[in-house]
């Protein structure tokens, strides 16, 4: 992306967030840093733009701030993979493992209903193990979705997540950090 350090700038590193050892990228300042949001959300479109998709898809919650803004751009229909519980129609489901622990993504099984040959492109702000974008790569899959590419505004490079979810979809950062 050109301008890469306006979004690097524009993210910020909160130490030991939501546990002692981690720094979580805090992407609330690119949202309200109208420059550096406008940067991100021009070169996505300007990525996207040819790739005839029918659909973006958000991961919960803040794949939906970009999937729901890129969707507009684009002139497709967004929809949302929550965690379990959140969805109010019938939904299929996928379990992914933690570090400790396990949890789900759902999406609506009529969620791509409404086309023929559905072309989705899935998006997150952040890739790290990679455990979450994969069970919503599959979601997609399961209700008879393509699922054309894996989307998101940073990737922990020191992860191996990346590459065990390019085995079932393209995938696209536009940092590395
Ligand atoms: P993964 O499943 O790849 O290990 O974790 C990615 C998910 O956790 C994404 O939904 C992402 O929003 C969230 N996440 C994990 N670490 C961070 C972080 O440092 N910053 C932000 N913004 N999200 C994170």
């Amino acid at each position: 992306v050109n301008d890469r350090a306006i979004l690097i700038n524009a993210i910020r590193d909160i130490p030991d967030f939501p546990k002692p050892g981690i720094i979580f990228k805090d992407i609330t300042t690119l949202l309200s840093d109208k420059e550096a949001f406008g940067v991100l959300m021009t070169h996505l479109h300007d990525r996207y733009v040819s790739y005839d998709l029918t659909h973006v898809a958000g991961i919960d919650a803040r794949g939906f701030i970009f999937g729901s803004a890129l969707a507009q751009m684009l002139g497709v229909g967004f929809v949302p993979i929550r965690k379990k519980g959140k969805l109010p129609y019938t939904t299929v489901s996928e379990k992914y493992s933690l570090e400790y622990g396990v949890d789900e993504v759902e999406i609506h099984i009529d969620a791509f209903s409404a086309v023929e040959k559905p072309r989705v492109l899935l998006i997150d702000d952040l890739i790290a193990t990679g455990g979450t974008a994969y069970a919503a790569a599959n979601l997609i899959n399961k209700v008879g979705a393509e699922c054309i590419e894996a989307c998101f505004v940073m990737g922990l490079d020191f992860l191996s997540g990346q590459s065990k979810l390019r085995d079932i979809v393209e995938v696209y950062t536009v940092i590395g950090v």
